[in-house]
């Protein structure tokens, strides 16, 4: 096939939103893009190492959701492969390594959707299901309802067969620490709890469109640390943390949930692109912008229809990374984070 130009915009200045470069790869057959959460992420204040562990971490889950698609599969599985791996991964606030609960729990959330039928399946306030990305794309199959919460929603994946763990099994020494310094600062004015990357984010979300032109989004996470009241943010809630939609776009959100329950940023996305005709990158801005005005902060990343992936955040770092079938393997973390080489493998399908 030949090799269709790619675009790259030039990025746009850190006045919100900070957000990647657009990559438009019209007729590319397959892309993805997936997020490992966005926030206050400071070059100076990660190692090296940490680094290192994320950037191998956010790769790996990258390949298995493009190995996928280059196979021709469809991009719901591409979605599962990644969401999965993220999820078993305790550096991500999913599955294993979720922040915890006010009472020293986890509640876990997810999403998924295809754009070709929009059918969508959606779980809140688990605590024993190992993949929840899993428990939602059963509850889309099954069709019969699109949100189920708790106990209930545990039962269904009981009964659907999916792999039950013991809550402790999620639960790390990290996010154990980072409960006790922020029950420490609700008791104490005078002690400050730093909302960083340690804290909370690490929501685990991916954005694929296959070979058919299909596209499917998935997000999944733990929330928010200390979170109480079975409080529930933005991920699980279709059209709001998740959306996938064949006439315009898939996106998948992070961020402080409550801000983008209330702009409606995933499916506000998909509107701006079918209704007002903006690009991916353009529609993601200006939901990020709105987002931003009313005080929220996080990051989206996005398909379009024909391909072109976009990422947009207003924080300084997002952990992130997309793929496509002529070439495009990219893996970032703060804003100014410049493309990483195609490996071998990517490069030879040229
Ligand atoms: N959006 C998630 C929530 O509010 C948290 C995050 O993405 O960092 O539950």
């Amino acid at each position: 096939m030949a090799r269709i130009p790619t675009i790259l915009a030039s990025a746009l200045a850190l006045a919100t939103p900070a957000s990647g470069t657009a990559h438009e790869v019209e007729q590319a057959d397959w892309s993805i893009a997936i997020h490992g959460g966005a926030g206050t992420l400071s070059r100076e204040a990660m190692t090296p190492e940490r680094e290192a562990e994320y950037t191998a971490a956010l790769q790996a889950a990258l390949d298995a959701g493009a190995e996928v698609l280059r196979a021709g599969g469809e991009a719901q599985d591409a979605i599962v492969a990644v969401i999965t791996k993220l999820e078993d991964d305790p550096l991500f606030n999913a599955g294993r390594g979720a922040v915890l609960t006010w009472e020293g729990g986890v509640s876990l959330d997810a999403s998924f959707m295809r754009g070709d039928t929009r059918e969508a399946g959606a779980a809140a306030g688990l605590s024993h299901v190992r993949h929840p990305i899993l428990l939602a794309r059963a509850i889309m199959e099954d069709g019969r309802h699109v949100f189920l919460s708790g106990e209930g929603a545990e039962e269904f994946a009981a009964d659907h067969g999916l792999e039950q763990v013991e809550t402790e099994w999620f639960i790390t020494p990290r996010r154990r620490d980072s409960l006790e310094q922020f029950r420490a600062a609700q008791d104490d004015p005078q002690v400050s709890f730093n909302e960083d990357e340690e804290h909370r984010y690490g929501t685990v979300g991916a954005v694929a469109r296959d070979v058919r032109g299909n596209l499917a989004a998935g997000t999944s996470t733990g929330g928010t640390t200390g979170k109480r009241w079975g409080r529930i943010g933005d991920s699980p809630v279709i059209g709001a943390g998740t959306y996938a939609d064949n006439r315009a776009c898939a996106v998948s959100a992070t961020g402080t949930g409550e801000y983008f329950l209330r702009a409606g940023v995933a499916q506000g996305i998909c509107a701006m692109m079918r209704l007002a005709g903006m690009d991916a990158q353009a529609a993601a801005d200006q939901l990020i912008v709105e987002v931003g005005e009313m005080g929220g902060d996080g990051g989206v990343i996005v398909v379009s229809a024909t391909g072109e992936t976009a990422f947009s955040f207003n924080t300084s770092g997002m952990y992130r990374g997309r793929a496509d079938s002529i070439g495009l393997n990219e893996i970032a973390i703060f804003t100014d984070t410049p493309p990483v080489d195609p490996p071998m493998q990517a490069a030879a399908e040229h």
